[in-house]
């Protein structure tokens, strides 16, 4: 089935918009291959709705460029951009059937009737809603209507497909199957896609890469596994995943210090010295009897909580810290689990923590034990 467009290369470059004194998008550039999928991600306010607004044709931006195959769309008004739009809302005609809705665009466009009417059976059908043709959208579910919806951006071939929190009004379970769906048909059609949303499993599940804004600037644009394992700033660390956020006084390169009565060895070395902050994933720590050597901090279990896959313990390490750890709760690899009250030792490698300076820079680590520098 064809959904099928020429792909095309999408480029930003220094986008900045302006809202009187409010800087909402401030220097983005980011670049976006034919066929792949982009997620610009943050939390709300961050300018990802206003950088989609800017490609979409919406807005104007205050300085920047916006270019399609390496040309510059900014002097075309929306309706000529041909990008298809999904938008939070659908934005469906109510009184339209979904066919008629499917058909818009291409009636818009002049196209003769008889190409409307396969082009329109052959989206129906690949939105799976051919026995839906005649329904009015107050007639059709919220995955229903998303699927309209979804099936009127792509009838008219677009050159990008932008969607802006597609999902956000659908349960969590018709979530997944949605996600999963326009993915396939993402993919399948090679159609180059920005999708935004402020969820970042969404994010991690639909996009080949991930653009991560905060207060209208990109704060690192990258690939799941480069997010998740080499977040560029605690921010980063924060926001993708979960992540214990230690921030302390870093000492002789190997301590840190988190207050007047708790100290953590870290894994790495690192050669710098001051205000520095630990981040590390809740999986990467294991919990042991505190009997145990080379522990990297020490601990008194507040809290275990078994949820099935997965077992969690919340540690405190003293008066000013404590860490989410989590294990495989089944299995042969299973966690042991430790009674709150219970001392415990906490152990992660280098590999595994991410210490960034006072600036928020990683500071890269050297492992003793390997004697060679960390591939941070
Ligand atoms: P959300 O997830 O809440 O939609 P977002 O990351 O998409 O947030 P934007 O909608 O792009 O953020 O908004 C970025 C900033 O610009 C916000 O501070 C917002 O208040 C401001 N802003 C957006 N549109 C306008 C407008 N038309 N007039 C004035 N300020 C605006």
């Amino acid at each position: 089935m064809s959904v099928q467009s020429a792909a095309a290369s999408l480029t930003i470059e220094r986008l900045t918009r302006r809202f009187g004194q409010q800087l909402a998008v401030d220097e983005v550039s980011l670049s976006v291959a034919p066929g792949e999928m982009i997620v610009l991600l943050g939390p709300s306010g961050c300018g990802k709705t206003t950088t989609l607004r800017v490609i979409a044709g919406f807005v104007q931006p205050s300085a920047g460029d916006v270019r399609v195959n390496g040309e510059s769309i900014l002097h075309l008004p929306a309706y000529k951009r041909e990008m298809g739009i999904v938008f939070q809302s659908y934005a469906l005609f109510p009184h339209l059937t979904a066919q008629r809705n499917i058909a818009f665009g291409l009636e818009m466009r002049r196209m003769p009737r008889a190409a409307i009417d396969s082009r329109v059976a052959e989206m129906l059908r690949l939105v799976k809603l051919h026995d839906f043709a005649e329904r009015l959208p107050r007639q059709l579910s919220g995955g229903q209507q998303q699927r309209v919806a979804l099936a009127r951006a792509l009838a008219i071939h677009p050159k990008l497909l932008l969607l802006d929190e597609p999902l956000s009004n659908l349960d969590a379970s018709l979530r997944q199957e949605m996600a999963r769906e326009i993915r396939i048909l993402q993919q399948s059609g090679g159609i180059t896609t920005v999708m935004v949303t402020h969820d970042q499993a969404e994010a991690m599940a639909m996009a080949d890469r991930l653009v991560v804004m905060r207060e209208g600037r990109v704060e690192q644009i990258g690939r799941q596994e480069d997010l998740y394992e080499r977040p560029a700033t605690p921010f980063v660390a924060r926001f993708i995943g979960q992540s214990n956020i230690l921030s302390g006084r870093l000492e002789a390169g190997a301590h840190l210090a988190l207050g007047p009565a708790t100290n953590l060895s870290l894994a790495g070395r690192y050669a710098a010295a001051g205000s520095a902050t630990l981040a590390i994933r809740p999986e990467s720590i294991r919990l042991a009897p505190p009997s145990s050597n080379d522990a990297r901090a020490q601990g008194t279990v507040e809290l275990c909580t078994y949820l099935g896959a997965v077992v969690e313990h919340l540690v405190r390490l003293g008066p000013e810290a404590s860490v989410l750890v989590r294990g495989p709760g089944l299995g042969p690899d299973a966690a042991p689990r430790f009674a709150a009250g219970a001392r415990v030792a906490l152990h992660w490698s280098a590999a595994e923590e991410r210490v960034f300076d006072e600036s928020d820079r990683p500071l890269p680590a050297a492992m003793p034990a390997l004697g060679r520098t960390a591939a941070f």
